[in-house]
């Protein structure tokens, strides 16, 4: 069973998310447990702070070190990571790589964010959902708790849809339908009703290198094509340049 100790503040905020989707299957079937741990049970403070002025004046308030730290020493030696705009932005590979942990703990930060010693000395890294700014740590830690969770055999119903995600192999997913075959003068591509799984699989990845071409140029310079790859883009080029002047 795969442990994610998430500490925040808002502890409610987690109740919601446990209720629902791949995370209540993961908990229902124990192959992943949540520990909510309240920062605020680690502070002396009568009223429960444990945020305070930021040191040198200044907007906002910041979150101490010391309820951080007593919380971190109730829990087991496990990786620990901090929710931060600072951290290095999340890719698939690194939920990837943590889905090999079997304990972590998320460190959700509030307010103008948490004082510098935290980072310094009782966190392994920061992580970043991306360069905006939030007023918590909680959605980001939520989104990598579900980015892991599916991941773990048994969680998700079908492990091949996953394998096949954007990102896998540095590719985008190649498009889906359902039925209709019809709707609004929109057709389902022949190929995919031929009952030819090779030429359907021929054209999904071709589709897939199209995409990632398209939408996340990027993407195509840390993949390996091999020369059917290759063929497959051109012929995608070449038809999507026909598409467009039609
Ligand atoms: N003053 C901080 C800064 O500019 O780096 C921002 C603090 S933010 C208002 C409060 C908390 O929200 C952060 O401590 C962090 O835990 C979380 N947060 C906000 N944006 C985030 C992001 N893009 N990725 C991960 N966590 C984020």
């Amino acid at each position: 069973m795969k442990l994610f100790n998430l500490l925040t503040v808002y502890p409610e905020f987690f109740e919601s998310f446990k209720n629902y989707g791949l995370i209540k299957k993961g908990l229902d079937r124990n192959l992943i447990a949540m520990n909510i741990i309240d920062i605020r049970n680690f502070t002396s403070d009568k009223h429960k702070r444990v945020d305070f002025r930021p040191i040198g004046g200044g907007p906002g308030m910041i979150i101490q070190y010391e309820p951080v730290r007593d919380a971190l020493n109730q829990i087991n030696q496990t990786k620990v990571i901090l929710l931060s705009p600072q951290g290095k932005p999340l890719k698939q590979s690194k939920l990837i790589q943590l889905s090999t942990e079997n304990n972590i703990t998320f460190v959700c930060g509030r307010y103008e964010g948490v004082d510098e010693r935290i980072i310094e000395n009782l966190i392994d890294e920061e992580i970043s959902i991306g360069d905006y700014v939030l007023s918590g740590g909680e959605m980001p830690a939520s989104i990598i708790v579900e980015g892991i969770t599916r991941l773990i055999p048994g969680v998700a119903e079908n492990i091949e849809s996953i394998e096949n995600d954007s990102f896998n192999n540095n590719l985008l997913d190649y498009p889906h339908y359902t039925k209709p075959n019809k709707i609004d003068g929109l057709a389902v591509p022949d190929i995919l009703l031929s009952g030819n799984h090779q030429e359907i699989s021929r054209w999904r990845r071709k589709q897939s290198l199209g995409m990632t071409y398209l939408k996340r140029p990027d993407l195509l310079k840390n993949v390996n094509l091999s020369k059917e790859d290759d063929r497959l883009l051109q012929e995608f080029i070449a038809e999507h340049k026909v598409n467009k002047s039609d």
